[in-house]
């Protein structure tokens, strides 16, 4: 059943059914709304029923004009609903990251969002922030006013987010994160799960955790070289067969992170490996 949380007064989150990575099976939209007018951020989910809800929303908040969705990201989690949003507000203009307009060109009144723009809702401002490292062209939105951020996948509400090889990059993740933790923020809205009250922690944890699996990576390596197999088996020893994929692209992001800071070097002909420890920190 679709559920949903006011954030702030006129920011709300609609929990939706969608095809997502465990441990979710919905996505988080958003209604932003003020003097009638809405706009959503993201929509991720699948079938008529989220999109009923999202109409009765808008008739229980008074929104007579639903006059965008601004994407986070453009991963099928995230923006699955487009076509149904489209075919029942076929004047809805669309808004993404330049970086990733390719994937959603062929929507109707699809624009470009570029780091720092505003967009006005009623009274209230929406800001668009660059926040790549999940993806290429992820955007961030914030609310000044309110304190609000919604973070899309760069944050989840439980567990981490996901950042695979070829469209994530963890320096760019770390820098996302750094660049949200300068915002004033006091309620922070993953693109999954419930929102969180401790925005600061919340941001220092994700960060932690990042490191945390570089460091992982980093000691396996101690030893002795490894193929990106033998790494997976280590570093995620819980990932059912159906997901190995995913955990490969992980590592692939890593090890990319720890090559480009020279701690790691590539042995073998493709990605598979072998990875071993550069020679200078080899005695660390
Ligand atoms: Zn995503």
């Amino acid at each position: 059943m679709p559920s949903l949380e006011t954030l702030v007064p006129g920011v709300h989150r609609l929990e939706l059914a969608s095809y997502t990575l465990p441990p979710f099976e919905t996505s988080n939209s958003f209604l932003i709304e003020d003097a009638g007018v809405g706009v959503l951020v993201d929509a991720g989910f699948y079938d008529a029923s989220s999109l009923n809800f999202i109409k009765a929303t808008l008739e229980s908040f008074k929104v007579s004009f639903l006059k965008a969705v601004l994407l986070t990201h453009t991963h099928n989690d995230h923006c699955e609903g487009l076509d149904l949003l489209q075919s029942a507000y076929p004047e809805i203009a669309l808004y993404v990251h330049g970086n990733e307009y390719h994937q959603v060109e062929h929507f109707k009144c699809l624009n470009i969002l570029a780091d720092d723009r505003k967009l006005m809702v009623g009274n209230k401002i929406i800001q668009a922030i660059f926040t790549p490292g999940h993806s290429p062209g992820h955007l961030s939105y914030y609310l000044p006013e309110e304190g609000v951020v919604l973070a899309g996948d760069l944050v989840a509400g439980k567990g981490s987010t996901w950042i695979g090889k070829p469209e994530g990059n963890i320096k760019d993740y770390l820098k996302s994160i750094d660049k949200l933790r300068k915002l004033k923020i006091k309620v922070l809205a993953p693109g999954h799960g419930e929102a969180i009250h401790n925005p600061y922690n919340k941001l220092n944890e994700m960060r932690s955790h990042r490191l945390a699996r570089l460091e992982q990576v980093r000691k396996a390596l101690t030893e002795k070289p490894l193929s990106l197999g033998q790494l997976r088996q280590l570093v995620y020893p819980e990932v059912p067969e159906t997901l190995t994929i995913m955990a490969d692209s992980s590592l692939l992001a890593l090890l990319e992170n720890l090559m480009a800071d020279f701690q790691v070097m590539h042995l073998g002909s493709d990605e598979a490996g072998p990875y071993a420890l550069h020679s200078k920190t080899k005695t660390n």
